[in-house]
């Protein structure tokens, strides 16, 4: 991996040779025809609102940087900007003229051609100061994780992007990072998060891919199909279909890649599945993000509703030992009484008048085991709960 500091391009520089797709949203070409502007992983181009790309205008009016500018160069001798294509597209845009903006200079609106002569060379003379980054994938996207990037950070998925560009990623983007995929709906029932920061393609990518997205995509890069992947998507969403009629967000984000994996050779009642989800989901002391793997694995595996309520044995067990060490230690057998300076600081209560209390809530993924039960007196198990 080497990255080289590169301060000899100016903003005229970069907009030689500038492009805009007006269609795409895009500014796709610069520096004369070496540079992609907006490859497949970015963002698209959302400085266009006449305030930020105005004032990338003013900043350069009165010289100020820019702030760090991140390209890569490809194999094949082009650059591609990593980071730093929205300030690109704003002062592209607006010295070559194309999809032009107007900034104010002493109370009038101006374009770059009614700008003072000085003003335009101002704009186009700034220096701007970019890092070259050469190397393997593993390495770009490593080391772009650990820049802290200005503004919103690249996810995990658009970084993979960024590593693995190549027309598989271009042909996998335009089925799951498209918003205006009539399947997108069905698909964001059951895969979390939003298309445009790449969630979906992530999830389509994790359910082939056995969780390995890296090495898939790796493996992949130089396709120019992407079959397999649409294919097995298509049929792991068919499948939770045919098993599943609940639709609710419960079903949103769970791991059907590996549910489907484990679980796609067994057969199922459509029916009986509907009534045991609706039964169960009814039931407010069991987690009900794990239903839905409970009943198809034969409703065995009862941790997967990381139930509640402790049980006698396990309150017994935890009000024996909190009870003996509180007497050794000569204070209440309530912990939070202990703390206290009043008579109930000493109290022993006895076994009826505790409650089991979850020391990390069962809300926020606590267990529902003895590591993470204490035993409160009544009064104060109803004011955490209250909480
Ligand atoms: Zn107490």
């Amino acid at each position: 991996m080497k990255t080289t500091l590169h301060t000899e391009w100016t903003v005229g520089d970069i907009c030689k040779g500038f492009i805009y797709d007006k269609n795409e949203g895009k500014g796709l070409f610069g520096l004369d025809g070496k540079l992609i502007i907006q490859p497949e992983y970015q963002r698209n181009y959302i400085y266009g609102d006449g305030k930020k790309d105005v004032a990338v205008i003013e900043s350069l009016l009165k010289g100020y940087p820019l702030g760090l500018i991140y390209f890569v160069l490809n194999k094949d001798g082009m650059y591609e900007v990593l980071d730093g294509q929205q300030r690109i597209t704003s002062f592209a845009r607006f010295v070559n003229q194309s999809w032009p903006f107007d900034v104010i200079r002493n109370g009038k609106p101006r374009t770059f051609k009614s700008l003072d002569p000085d003003e335009q060379k101002r704009i186009v003379d700034a220096p701007l100061t970019i890092y070259v980054c050469e190397g393997e994938p593993s390495e770009i996207q490593e080391w772009f994780e650990t820049i802290n990037i200005a503004g919103v950070p690249l996810v995990k998925q658009e970084l993979r992007n960024a590593s693995y560009h190549g027309p598989f990623v271009t042909k996998a983007r335009a089925v799951f990072s498209n918003t205006g995929n009539s399947n997108m709906t069905r698909w964001r029932t059951y895969a979390k998060g939003d298309p445009k920061r790449q969630a979906i393609l992530e999830a389509a990518l994790d359910w082939v891919s056995g969780g390995d997205i890296d090495g898939y995509m790796s493996v992949h890069r130089y396709d120019t199909k992407i079959d397999e992947l649409k294919n097995h998507f298509d049929t792991v969403i068919d499948w939770i279909d045919s098993v599943f009629e609940y639709t609710g967000s419960e079903v949103c984000g769970l791991d059907w890649g590996r549910l489907y994996n484990q679980y796609h050779v067994n057969a199922y009642s459509k029916d009986n599945v509907s009534k045991r989800v609706d039964e169960l989901l009814s039931d407010t002391q069991i987690d009900h993000r794990g239903i839905f793997e409970y009943i198809l694995g034969g409703e065995k595996d009862t941790k997967l509703l990381n139930v509640r309520v402790f049980d006698e044995k396990i309150k017994k067990a935890v009000y024996d030992k909190q009870t003996k060490e509180a007497f050794e230690k000569g204070i209440s057998n309530c912990p939070l009484c202990a703390l206290g300076h009043d008579n109930n600081s000493k109290r022993r209560y006895n076994y009826n008048e505790m409650d089991a209390d979850h020391v990390t809530a069962w809300s926020k993924g606590g267990a529902t085991d003895a590591s993470n039960c204490q035993m409160l007196c009544k009064t104060h198990n109803r004011a955490k709960g209250n909480r």
